[in-house]
């Protein structure tokens, strides 16, 4: 029997999983991910904040997918593309026929001194919980340390996640100061940034809205700022030096480790696939989402990694492995975005919006959009209409 297996139970993968056990090739199906369960990462920087719990945004594999599909929980430690084979942490090798490579996204750290033992990174479940529970301890200890850099926070990078984080925090913030009995007055927020612009990506009035709103709710912005070092209790830039004891890193992501240590030709993880999603040289072997990297056609430049994209390569590498055991022509990936969303916290946001035109949006309309945006990519997850509710 033809075997698919897919690794990766994030966007990718559960898109993945869904439109090739739609297609019904008679080829056995099998999904492996290390958790039991799929998590929106475009959420999780609410459940850092704590403004949403991790069941609100987590949901059981196993009851999501079409009952085909064979669910392994095990962590894929390597790729052997010659053998055709995947290692697996806690059980035998698989072997594959045709593989859907979306093992997702790690932090980046770029070498920087401490990054990786002082920063609270934002990847999953477990990160976003021990960031929201560090952040909490800190808080609550001013009262008895009475200690500034217990109310100081440094987020380290302003690109989306950055962004959206503060957005939740400065929301969140009146009500830890009430519960824990620090002056709020007092807390302080920096937002340190190696680049000359935040929010790059949106119209300037639009990102200047975004900067303003969460200025105006005590956020500093340090642009053209490298970041040289992070120490446990403080972020150094050259000579600058940010104490704090929460100290919040998100300034990028890259693909997962085992794209390197499987071989491939790759660059921070991510591989430069062919028109089609394939790797190079095995056309049995497809990578979408955040390990994948693919140029946008209209400017050369590699595509953002992204949930919107993530899924429509998931279509896409669907489509061309049943095409292949078919014997049908496989598809160049074509894509076009819906647009960028940005939320500041739960009640107000950023848009520009391609859908019948384009939209600029900025406040509650601009977060009424993400949350759609958020449930419709949970039905394109599963067919399981209430997943999400426990
Ligand atoms: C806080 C935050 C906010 C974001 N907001 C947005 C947004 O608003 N819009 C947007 O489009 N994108 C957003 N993104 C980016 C988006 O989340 C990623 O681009 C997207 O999750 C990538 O999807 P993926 O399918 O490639 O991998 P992932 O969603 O990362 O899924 C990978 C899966 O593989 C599993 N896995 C990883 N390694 C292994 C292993 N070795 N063995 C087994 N299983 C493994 C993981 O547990 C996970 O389930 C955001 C990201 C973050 C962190």
């Amino acid at each position: 029997m033809t075997t698919i297996a897919i690794l990766g139970a994030g966007y990718g993968g559960m898109r993945a999983a869904k439109q090739l056990a739609k297609a019904n090739t008679g080829a056995q199906i099998i999904l492996i991910n290390k958790n039991p369960y799929h998590y929106q990462s475009t959420e999780l920087h609410e459940v850092a904040a704590g403004t949403k719990q991790p069941d609100e945004i987590t949901f059981d594999i196993r009851k999501a997918v079409d009952s085909s599909v064979k669910v392994i929980i095990d962590e894929v430690t390597k790729v052997d593309q010659d053998a055709k084979k995947v290692d697996l942490k806690g059980s035998n090798p698989l072997a594959y026929d045709y593989l859907v490579n979306a093992l997702g996204f790690e932090s980046e750290t770029f070498g920087i001194k401490g990054a990786d033992e002082n920063g609270w990174p934002i990847l999953d479940i477990d990160t976003a919980v021990a960031a929201r529970n560090h952040l909490e301890e800190t808080l609550k200890r001013y009262k008895t340390s009475h200690d500034a850099n217990d109310l100081h926070i440094v987020v380290c990078g302003a690109g989306f996640t950055s962004i959206e984080y503060l957005g939740e925090l400065v929301y969140r913030l009146p009500d830890l100061a009430e519960e824990y009995g620090f002056p709020l007055d007092q807390v302080k927020i920096d937002c340190i940034e190696a680049t000359p612009r935040i929010l790059p990506m949106f119209d300037p009035k639009l990102a200047d809205w975004g900067v303003k709103f969460l200025e105006g709710k005590g956020v500093t912005f340090h642009v053209s700022t490298p970041i040289t070092e992070v120490k446990p209790d403080a972020v150094v830039s050259n000579d600058t030096v940010f104490p704090a004891h929460t100290i919040i890193w998100t300034t990028g992501v890259h693909g997962s480790h085992v794209i390197a240590d499987s071989g491939y030709d790759q660059k921070r993880n991510r591989v430069v696939v062919e028109d089609d999603l394939s790797v190079k040289g095995h056309p049995e072997e497809f990578l979408v989402g955040d390990v994948s990297a693919v140029p946008n056609p209209d400017n050369g430049r590699l595509y953002p990694t992204t949930a919107q994209i993530s899924i429509a390569q998931a279509d896409c590498a669907a489509d061309n492995i049943v095409a292949r055991i078919k014997g049908g022509e496989p598809k160049k990936f074509v894509y076009k975005s819906l647009g960028t969303l940005c939320s500041l916290g739960p009640k107000t946001g950023i848009a520009e919006v391609n859908v019948m035109g384009h939209w600029k949006l900025k406040g509650a309309k601009a977060s009424a959009a993400k949350k759609m945006v958020a449930d419709r990519s949970v039905a394109e997850l599963t067919d399981v209409p209430d997943i999400m509710r426990k």
